[in-house]
């Protein structure tokens, strides 16, 4: 099976007419309100045509919300909202007729078998497609003919993703499409998204794992209480992060640590000596500790060196929003004092 990579696609379809210009999804200034609870507040986004893009975040971040605004199943409290140039909260039927959507929980009629409800679906939509494709892609042939009722959490997943990707639609919708899939089914699902992008169209998904939007996504935003913390690539997000190398001296270090212009430690373990830095210069700093080592004829055994890591820029996300949540804590508490 094929490994789908944002990058390896760019080459699969360097043979392919490129896709559609301009913008699949245009928001701007997005709220979302649940009663007095303010869930989305105020974010812009804009997904091109034809790019795979991943929505990352915290729960409760408000991922899920606004893709059902995208899907014309919420409607927003303000802001600005463009999908394929149509306004989905009130042109959702126009919409439709482009659109896949696979929100956390499919509305199945449980009844119906795998494959009756892929013919109902061939009933209900006018882009035509093969049932027997889709069995066959989501490994469903074996589940055919068992109602869906019984089918496990995981293969139900499967039959969502096959109808929302049904006809290849011009713009994907799929919140959290691989949750619950073992490691087998979720490459097959990778694989079906990667055939969307290769075909040239859009898809904005949701996702909790980390290597999925690296493996599919040309960009990604990153929501944290409602707003869009970060966005853009992954080379993009993640240089705003240090990058990070470390290594291991047998026995004491022989000298003073160099001036680095990030930050370098040296630790102890046991006899040994760990080297662990951090730095936005990778290249220079790496060059000044390799000049030291090779002055003090010292080995840096298993020297690794790499460029943040979106788990990195998540978990800064995070840790900058709990220091602001102090700040406000105590700014509130002080208010309250005085
Ligand atoms: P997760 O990763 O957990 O799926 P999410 O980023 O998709 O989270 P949303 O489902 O959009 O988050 O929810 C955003 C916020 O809105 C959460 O705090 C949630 O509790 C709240 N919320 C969502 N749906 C409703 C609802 N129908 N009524 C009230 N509050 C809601």
């Amino acid at each position: 099976m094929t490994q789908v990579t944002p990058a390896s696609r760019r080459h699969a379809t360097a043979n392919l007419p490129p896709p559609e210009d301009g913008d699949a999804v245009e928001v701007s200034g997005l709220r979302c309100r649940y009663g007095d609870f303010d869930a989305v507040r105020g974010i812009d986004l804009t997904v091109r045509a034809g790019e795979v893009f991943a929505l990352l975040g915290t729960n409760g971040a408000g991922k899920t919300t606004t893709l059902e605004v995208l899907s014309g199943f919420h409607r927003p409290a303000g802001g600005t909202v463009r999908v394929l140039g149509i306004d989905p909260a009130t042109q959702s039927a126009k919409l439709r007729s482009q659109l896949g959507v696979m929100m956390q929980e499919g509305g199945f009629v449980g009844e119906l078998t795998t494959v009756e409800t892929l013919l109902l679906w061939q009933r209900l939509v006018s882009r035509p497609d093969d049932p027997e494709r889709l069995l066959a892609r989501f490994d469903l042939g074996s589940r055919r003919d068992v109602a869906v009722a019984k089918l496990s959490g995981g293969e139900r997943r499967r039959l969502d993703l096959a109808l929302a990707v049904w006809g290849t639609p011009k713009l994907v919708i799929l919140d959290e499409p691989t949750t619950g899939l073992d490691p087998e089914s979720r490459r097959r699902a990778w694989d079906a998204i990667g055939e969307l992008a290769e075909a040239g169209r859009t898809v904005v998904l949701t996702t909790h794992y980390l290597e999925e939007a690296e493996a599919l996504a040309d960009r990604v935003a990153i929501m944290h209480g409602g707003r869009i913390a970060a966005t853009g690539t992954l080379a993009e997000i993640t240089a705003s992060q240090p990058a990070r190398f470390d290594a291991r001296i047998v026995g004491p270090p022989p000298a003073p640590p160099p001036e680095i212009s990030g930050e370098l430690v040296l630790g102890r373990d046991g006899p040994d000596t760990t080297v662990t830095g951090a730095t936005d210069h990778l290249q220079q700093d790496l060059t000044l500790l390799l000049n030291w080592a090779e002055r003090h004829s010292v080995t840096l055994e298993g020297l690794r060196a790499a460029p943040a890591s979106l788990e990195a820029v998540y978990h800064a996300v995070r840790e900058s929003d709990s220091e602001t949540n102090q700040d406000e804590h105590h700014k509130t508490e002080t208010e309250v004092s005085l």
